[in-house]
């Protein structure tokens, strides 16, 4: 396909920027009078029209059971199928035989939130939540450990929305 090109000439005496200064004055007088589109965040964030998409993918939380006990039971497919590396799994074994993570980590940091640990999981235990505000003073703090994924208290991702399956 051939390619238009549109030379420009320079100007061969000199311009007054009068002109353009006043259309770009006038441009942005013209949005004193229009509707606000921002918000003083996090002040306002509470606000009606603020929200997340139930899709989002944030946060981590690992859902527990009627005693408070991770759901999880240590099969190993969310740290086979992390992209990332990022979830460290040691599995222990109860005298019953029941599998459970001794040690259960994510490095939030180097999670890229794709959301297959919550596809991949057998017992829904482990999510990505809908959540964001995760910021710290120190890089290690972004190791959650399994009992602060379990104290999570944010709504988990439903990876796709419902009413818009398509993700206009
Ligand atoms: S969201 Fe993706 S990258 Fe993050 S822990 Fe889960 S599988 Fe790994
Ligand atoms: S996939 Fe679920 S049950 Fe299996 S280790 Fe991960 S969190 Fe635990």
């Amino acid at each position: 396909m051939a390619i238009g090109v549109k030379v420009v000439e320079r100007p061969d005496r000199e311009a007054s920027y009068l002109r353009a200064s006043l259309k770009g004055m006038a441009l942005t007088f013209s949005h004193i009078f229009r509707p606000k589109v921002t918000m003083q965040y996090p002040e306002d964030k509470s606000a009606p029209d603020w929200s997340i998409s139930p899709r989002w993918r944030g946060t981590h939380r690992m859902l527990t059971d009627e005693q408070g006990r991770a759901k999880c039971v240590a099969c190993g497919l969310c740290p086979q199928i992390c992209p990332s590396n990022c979830i460290k799994l040691v599995p222990g074994e109860d005298e019953n035989g029941n599998r459970y993570p001794l040690i259960y980590e994510i490095d939030e940091f180097r999670c890229i939130f794709c959301g297959y640990c919550q596809e991949v999981c057998p017992e829904e235990a482990i999510h990505v939540g809908v959540h964001y505000e995760n910021s710290e003073y120190d890089r290690s703090r972004f190791v959650y450990d399994l009992e602060r994924l379990c104290a999570q208290t944010h709504a988990v991702s439903t990876l796709w929305d419902p009413s818009d399956p398509k993700g206009a």
